[in-house]
């Protein structure tokens, strides 16, 4: 089967991850039997500047369209992009991996995934400002706290069938209040699973203190999207940080970390939360469309990157001197065998 797959490049270092993420994908057509046609779409601030939209409504059609997307990081126009589009499609689950993989300054030993509601509490836009105040409103819905939850315990039952519930119920009584008892009331319905919560202050603590006594983190937008750099961090930094945002049908995968102007055009970027985005999307799709061959491309994919890993193949970000395209260029040898 060919995918169609709708590539935002994205603004600052986006397009030259985007190089080296393509450049992998060439290798990975060339030697696997799996094949993709890639459709790129503009979105972010120099689409703003150059159609004087952010997201505009080709970008979205082709989203809507495609198999599933890749996109880069975008600058300022971040809520009118990647925000925008987990609401209108309604991508209510936000993946994020930490795994400390061989050859990175990692802080500790850490596996785990941060399962972020992704569509609303106070991510959900509705802020005013008058009369000297700014006033932001929280959204939590059972219906989005019960998915959320269910996707958490579909992932804890593939891996070590433990979901740390993460919120503030003691102080947010009614938003967290409800996020917690919901949660809690989903995960019941899988006894296998160990189910425990931390405050969220703690959690952060509990991260870097002992990251290793996670293994599903369940938490709300806001509060998952600033562990979710914590825990990259702690995995070694968040040039490896990859992430997917998926719902009912459709998906989309992304690094974590912004536009990273300070060091955009230099060459210096690393691609790799770009090429783990990557994988992530081969095994949502391999999952999805039962594509065995696709499944191993994933598997196979994560081991070349250790294996350039282990060799040093790595950006200054990570301790290496290698450049952004030169990492997509020694992945394409070593996944083709001649590297
Ligand atoms: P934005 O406003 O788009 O979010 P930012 O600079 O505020 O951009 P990030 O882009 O997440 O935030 O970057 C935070 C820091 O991490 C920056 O110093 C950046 O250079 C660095 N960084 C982020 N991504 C990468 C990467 N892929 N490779 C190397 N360094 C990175």
């Amino acid at each position: 089967m060919k995918y169609e797959i709708a590539w935002i490049k994205g603004d600052g270092i986006g397009p030259e991850i985007s190089e080296a993420a393509l450049k992998v994908l060439e290798a990975i057509e060339k030697g696997f039997n799996v094949s993709f046609d890639v459709k790129f779409y503009l979105a972010g601030d120099d689409c703003l500047n150059i159609t004087g939209k952010a997201l505009p409504e080709e970008t979205v059609e082709g989203i809507r369209r495609a198999h599933a997307t890749i996109k880069g990081p975008v600058g300022e126009t971040a809520a009118d992009v990647i925000v925008k589009l987990r609401q209108m499609f309604d991508l209510y689950a936000n993946i994020r991996p930490a795994k400390n993989y061989p050859g990175l300054n990692a802080i500790k030993d850490i596996d785990l995934i941060i399962v972020r509601e992704n569509t609303e509490g106070l991510y959900k836009g509705f802020e005013y400002e008058f009369d000297g105040k700014a006033i932001g409103i929280r959204v939590i819905t059972e219906r989005a706290s019960r998915r959320i939850a269910r996707e958490a315990a579909k992932l804890a039952l593939q891996r070590k069938k433990k979901v740390t519930i993460v919120h503030k119920a003691n102080v947010l009584r009614k938003t967290c209040g409800l996020f917690r008892r919901v949660a809690r009331d989903e995960l019941s319905k899988y006894p296998e699973i160990e189910v425990n919560e931390m405050y969220v202050d703690a959690a952060s603590m509990a991260l870097i203190r002992n990251p290793e006594s996670f293994d599903i983190i369940l938490t709300t937008n806001m509060f998952g999207d600033i562990l979710s750099d914590e825990a990259a961090q702690v995995a070694g930094g968040l040039g490896m940080a990859a992430s997917g945002n998926i719902g009912e049908d459709m998906a989309l995968f992304e690094p974590v970390h912004g536009s990273a102007p300070d060091i955009a055009g230099k060459g210096i970027a690393n691609p790799y939360s770009m090429i783990l985005s990557l994988k992530m999307m081969f095994e949502w799709l391999a999952n999805r469309h039962n594509d065995k061959e696709l499944l191993n491309v994933s598997k196979i994919l994560e081991s070349k990157i250790v294996e350039a890993l282990k060799k040093g193949i790595k950006t200054p970000d990570l301790g290496g001197s290698y450049r952004t395209i030169d990492i997509g260029s020694r992945l394409y040898d070593l996944i083709l065998g001649s590297g």
